[in-house]
């Protein structure tokens, strides 16, 4: 397949080329059952061994104790900036957050909807630039919760340590999913949208801890009932079959590849090499955030002027270098480096950005 470009996209991404071609091998007639697996029920046994398997893989390659439950939800990301407060904030419990950027401010902007929430730590003052100290985050009484955004896809910054507080942490880490090991011991919650490191879009995969199901809040739509969701398996309706499907091979490629250390491994590679060619361009390539919370995920950089910036990205396009272009809320350019694309890609990345220094010198 050589017409495969290098595919810089921030979500929905890139994804294994092996997964993509199996998923298709198989499309039409699913082991030999006469039909596709998005033709058949979901209660039969085809599918329950994709989403039990699915569902295996998942807490075994992400390393997750026996004390949580993994669900298979929909409404992507954006429904459990709802869901969490619906079900946490019972008995007047306060929701608290870190304003990290775009996503936070989402999560933020619902939370209020259904309970009190307020700003453990604002990021506005510094740009979002960078992720706080844990001394930095203050919490008031009867709080229920810490959210955390591990990774700010927009911004390109990340936790490079994670907070240390004395309440329960809640985390979307949609755009760092499965490529980093988590201290399970200080979440209640993990959640994201499977689009952009583990899947096709329409999915969120939530690792919830079983023992908070007791009291979770009962008075809501059935469906966003967490303790439902996980009593039903995530069948208490139609799942999403198809992302499910996809995940669960995404997940055995990881497997395949040497499982989450590895991810971390390559995606500390990959930054790594985009950040020192940025840092080695004498300021012609710039990084506006703090070297410390660097993302590992989504590298953001500026060129030394905007009509720069818009002949990089055109040429970049031209040379097979597609999705550099940085969210329309910021600019400038970025390179989402997610877990299935190539090292190959950065390399070949990084040599154009160094070509395109020589030929357009600031
Ligand atoms: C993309 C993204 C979301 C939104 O995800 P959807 O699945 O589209 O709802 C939320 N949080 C973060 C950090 C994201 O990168």
């Amino acid at each position: 397949m050589s017409n495969r470009k290098h595919n810089f996209s921030a979500g929905p991404c890139t994804l294994p080329l092996e997964v993509l071609e199996e998923a298709q091998s198989e499309f039409v007639d699913y082991q030999g059952a006469g039909m596709s697996l998005i033709e058949m029920s979901h209660r039969g046994k085809h599918f329950d061994d994709v989403a039990n398997e699915a569902m295996a893989l998942s807490m075994e390659v992400f390393q997750v104790p026996d004390d949580f439950s993994v669900l298979f939800l929909q409404g992507g990301a954006l429904l459990q900036f709802s869901m969490i407060p619906m079900n946490l904030l019972t008995d007047g419990q306060k929701g608290a957050y870190v304003n990290s950027g775009t996503w936070a401010k989402g999560a933020i902007t619902d939370g209020k909807e259904y309970g009190e929430v307020y700003t453990a730590w604002d990021g506005a003052d510094n740009n979002y630039t960078r992720m706080p100290a844990s001394s930095e985050i203050q919490l008031q009484d009867n709080t229920r919760y810490l959210h955390i955004t591990t990774n700010e896809t927009i911004g390109g910054i990340r936790f490079a340590e994670w907070p240390e507080v004395d309440v329960p942490m809640v985390a979307d880490m949609s755009s760092e999913y499965m490529a980093r090991p988590l201290p399970w011991d200080k979440f209640d919650l993990v959640y994201g949208g499977a689009q952009k490191n583990l899947g096709p879009a329409g999915m969120a995969v939530v690792f919830v801890r079983k023992s908070i199901l007791e009291s979770t809040n009962k008075s809501i739509g059935r469906y966003l009932r967490y303790d439902i969701q996980e009593s039903k398996g995530s069948m208490f309706n139609t799942p999403p079959v198809f992302p499910i499907y996809m995940f669960g091979k995404v997940l055995k490629w990881m497997k395949a590849q040497g499982g989450l250390q590895a991810m971390e491994t390559t995606a500390a590679e990959k930054s790594n090499a985009i950040y020192s060619t940025i840092d080695n361009s004498d300021n012609y390539f710039n990084c506006p955030v703090e070297v410390a919370s660097r993302s590992h995920m989504n590298v953001v950089f500026r060129l030394p002027s905007e009509a720069l910036e818009k002949k990089f990205l055109s040429e970049a396009t031209a040379a097979g270098f597609l999705n550099l272009k940085g969210h329309r809320s910021v600019g400038g350019c970025r390179a989402s480096i997610y877990n299935a694309l190539p090292k190959s890609s950065v390399t070949a990345l990084t040599g154009f950005m160094d070509d395109f220094k020589s030929s357009n010198p600031g």
